[in-house]
């Protein structure tokens, strides 16, 4: 057992618990063992392979049902899932849409999409996602109410929307947030991509907003190849996100009619077939990600200087991606762990370079970001694919 703090120690521990034969251990691999060759023949067989089709149908059906979304709409990524989220929640160009710092660049992406202005926010230590408690006292401070909803006082856009994220997987203080929304008029819309299969109090992340953007891609929990969804509860968004998505197209039989400027985002059937496969092994992957974060936290529990992120309390996280968090005494020590475990064959990862430091958006106002500069000095994510137990 060590008892110092060594980035050695640290390699030692992911080895015990990732068994490395040699070979190059990736961050996240997706597991394709079900009807993956059965669904996806069936629409090379049939010839459904692109808009529209069966599958699309059933897949749509299962997300809503497994998530309790009163609806569920397939898209071809995230990304597009959080440009339609935004438009929809009224977002319009020249607006500030709130988001965190610590986020993956869709998030950001999206808001550019929409004309409007990311205007980043600080996460808190314990869930990595937006901290309520710093938010509503920022909001205190700048935001003032005015007919059509919240303005920042010092810039004099209005803020729309907030979209917190819902990182690695683990389910942030979502309660407080809907209660912020609610006391200063901004709409709010998850960024739950990393979430499907996480759980706050029992009920599925994504379905606390007014919308809310689903990832599907290769290295999620579980993927359609390249695919995403929106969730609401609200039946005319429901039919909006639909019809916004499938370019704006009145049904008819044979008119090629549109009443507005749509999106050719839907998800095309030969990926919803994926998608279904997928989601028939959902629970046994998250039993294999609860059970490798378990392993983790025994064996990272004997290496002083490290916590491994743990679900937080009330919440079901889906352990999509496991990271440790290094001590303040040893946030100079990221590095070197990332060089000892890559070389190693072990697949580490530093998380992103804070949105307000990209060069498109260094612009864009922030808020205070200790905590989540600090987070980026000192977490890791470590190999997380379900495959591994
Ligand atoms: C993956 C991801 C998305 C969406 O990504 P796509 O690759 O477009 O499906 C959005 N936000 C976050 C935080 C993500 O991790």
């Amino acid at each position: 057992m060590n008892t110092e703090f060594s980035s050695k120690a640290v390699l030692e521990a992911i080895r015990s618990v990732v068994q490395s034969d040699n070979t190059t251990i990736s961050l996240h691999e997706p597991k394709l063992a079900g009807n993956e060759w059965t669904y996806v023949k069936e629409c090379l067989d049939s010839g459904w392979v692109s808009s529209v089709g069966k599958f699309v149908d059933r897949f749509e059906d299962d997300l809503a049902a497994y998530t309790g979304a009163k609806r569920a709409i397939a898209v071809v990524n995230g990304t597009a899932a959080l440009h339609i989220c935004l438009i929809l929640s009224g977002v319009v160009p020249g607006d500030e849409v709130l988001i965190p710092a610590l986020t993956f660049i869709a998030t950001a992406n999206a808001v550019s999409y929409c004309g409007a202005v990311p205007h980043f926010i600080d996460s808190e230590e314990k869930t990595l996602g937006v901290d309520p408690g710093k938010l509503a006292a920022y909001l205190e401070d700048i935001a003032e109410q005015r007919q059509d909803g919240c303005y920042n006082r010092i810039t004099g856009r209005r803020i729309k929307t907030l979209v917190p994220m819902h990182t690695f997987g683990h389910p942030l203080d979502i309660e407080p947030l809907i209660k912020i929304c609610a006391d200063f008029r901004i709409e709010l819309v998850e960024d739950a991509a990393e979430s499907f299969g996480s759980f706050y109090k029992g009920r599925h992340t994504g379905t606390f907003g007014r919308l809310a953007a689903l990832s599907f891609n290769g290295n999620k929990i579980m993927t359609t190849g390249g695919g995403g969804a929106i969730l609401t509860d609200d039946e005319e968004l429901g039919r909006m996100a639909k019809h916004l998505t499938t370019t704006a197209k009145i049904p008819h039989r044979w008119e090629f009619n549109h009443d507005m400027i749509g999106y050719n985002y839907r998800l095309p059937n030969i990926n919803a077939a994926l998608g279904c496969a997928q989601l028939e092994q959902l629970s046994a992957f998250l039993d294999n990600k609860r059970a490798l974060a378990g392993r983790y936290a025994q064996a990272f529990s004997e290496v002083p200087g490290v916590r491994f992120v743990r679900e937080p309390e009330y919440c079901r996280s889906n352990y999509w991606l496991n990271a440790i968090i290094l001590d303040e005494d040893f946030r100079n020590m990221r590095d070197e762990i990332l060089e000892v475990t890559n070389s190693a064959g072990i697949m580490t990862r530093p998380a992103w370079t804070l949105m307000h430091r990209l060069p498109m958006f260094t612009d864009c106002p922030h808020m205070n970001l200790t905590i989540s500069k600090s987070l980026v000095r000192r977490l890791v994510n470590i190999p997380s694919s379900a495959g591994l137990v």
